[in-house]
């Protein structure tokens, strides 16, 4: 009955998803308390108090037809301005209403933008290691993911490696910084030969190639270390966000694509993308958490909270003797399997109920990916865990 799309996708089913599934099993035998799960990216700190008080408000003073009802598919007018004044005011940009388009969360943005440019055939780079639904994303509108193998020297993104990948097909490039599964912010410099590399190449094919920056984790970010505006560096970007985790909001489905003028055919790409939005099914992002946003659009999620567990799981494992470069935002630490499968890895850490998710499900093998947006407590017990699991290792 299934079509022949879907059934790698059901044959596949996603190992951070099977991971979630096994703590639940092995919360059921030995208790909650004894199972150590770092498998799933699902922020633990609260939403801030401000987004309460704007639903609350959103309810109490607005319109109920007009909260409840349909809209443009690119969002409320108001939402779109109050976003774009947002960037302008932190990133000294210039973007209007219109050059946004409020999404289904990050997932949707990708899609639809994805849906705007992809004929079947066409080509998009990504760097390992990547977030895997990358590959589906692609896949759902005919394209091929040429995927740049990691460098693990630094997980900066292989710039030469995107030199060999980029044909005539390519028609865009999806980077993510901070990064997921790495925590890697991608420096200035590397923005810069990347946008070298795109420019030598879409001069040599006569092409544009947009770089799509994929953004959720943005607003995290540790030791003062700035994000690079994408922008700024890559001509022809687009911007995808989300708040899923920037307000620990991931169950709301909010958030936006942007796509600046630099675009070529800018206008014309802006309306495709909306009706994107509509054709592949979610019509407009929901209404109420877009009303709320207008309210508390300067709140900020507890980074201490975040940054309190980077610091107590990075030390924990350094001082055990694992290998792992320290995370400069995100929530995820990658960890290097001392033998270099990250099989075994996932299976000895397994025994003593840890779960992790293996490096294999993000195009890099060899590493595991340990999301520590969990409380800073079970951290703090599954440490004598991962004793015992280094010493299996002999660490
Ligand atoms: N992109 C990256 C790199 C992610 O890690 C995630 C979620 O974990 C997403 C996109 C999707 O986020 P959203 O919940 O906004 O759809």
């Amino acid at each position: 009955m299934i079509s022949e799309k879907m059934k790698p996708l059901v044959n596949n089913n996603s190992a951070i998803r099977a991971m979630f599934e096994e703590g639940n099993r092995l919360a059921a035998l030995y208790g909650r308390e004894n199972v150590y799960d770092f498998s799933l990216g699902n922020p633990n700190v609260p939403a801030p108090k401000e987004v309460k008080q704007a639903l609350l408000d959103v309810l109490n003073e607005e319109d109920s037809c007009f909260v409840n009802g349909y809209m443009s598919n690119a969002g409320y007018p108001d939402t779109r301005k109050a976003v774009a004044d947002s960037l302008n005011r932190r990133f000294g940009t210039a973007y209007g209403p219109q050059n946004l388009i409020m999404t289904v969360g990050a997932a949707s943005a990708i899609n639809i933008f994805l849906k705007t440019i992809l004929d079947p055939g066409d080509e998009v780079v990504t760097f390992a290691p990547y977030f895997v639904e990358y590959g589906n994303y692609v896949r759902n509108y005919d394209g091929i993911l040429r995927v740049v193998p990691a460098n693990t020297r630094d997980f900066q993104p292989d710039i030469e490696g995107l030199r060999a990948a980029v044909t005539s097909r390519t028609k865009a490039v999806i980077i993510n910084t901070p990064n997921n599964p790495t925590g890697i912010v991608y420096s200035e410099e590397t923005l810069r030969a990347l946008q070298n590399v795109i420019a030598e190449k879409e001069a040599e094919y006569g092409t544009v190639i947009i770089t799509v920056s994929d953004e959720p984790y943005r607003e995290l970010a540790y030791d003062g270390v700035k994000v690079p505006w994408v922008p700024d560096f890559l001509e022809h970007a687009v911007v995808v966000y989300s708040y899923s985790k920037s307000l620990s909001l991931p169950g709301q489905r909010i958030g936006w694509l942007l796509i600046p003028d630099s675009i070529p055919e800018a206008e014309e790409v802006i309306s495709a993308a909306t009706i994107a939005n509509r054709v592949c099914g979610a019509v407009n992002a929901p209404s109420l958490i877009q009303r709320a946003l207008i309210r508390c659009i300067d709140a900020s999620t507890d980074i201490e909270a975040y940054n309190a567990n980077r610091e107590l799981l990075y030390g924990g494992l350094k001082e055990l003797g694992f290998e792992c470069a320290k995370p400069q935002g995100a929530f995820y630490l990658f960890v290097k399997a001392p033998d270099g499968d990250d099989a075994r890895f996932v299976d000895v850490c397994k025994k003593y109920n840890v779960l992790v998710v293996p490096g294999k499900s993000f195009a890099c093998a060899g590493y595991v990916r340990l999301a520590y947006c969990v409380s800073n407590d079970m951290i703090r017990r599954s440490l004598p865990a991962f004793r015992k699991i280094a010493e299996e290792y002999g660490l």
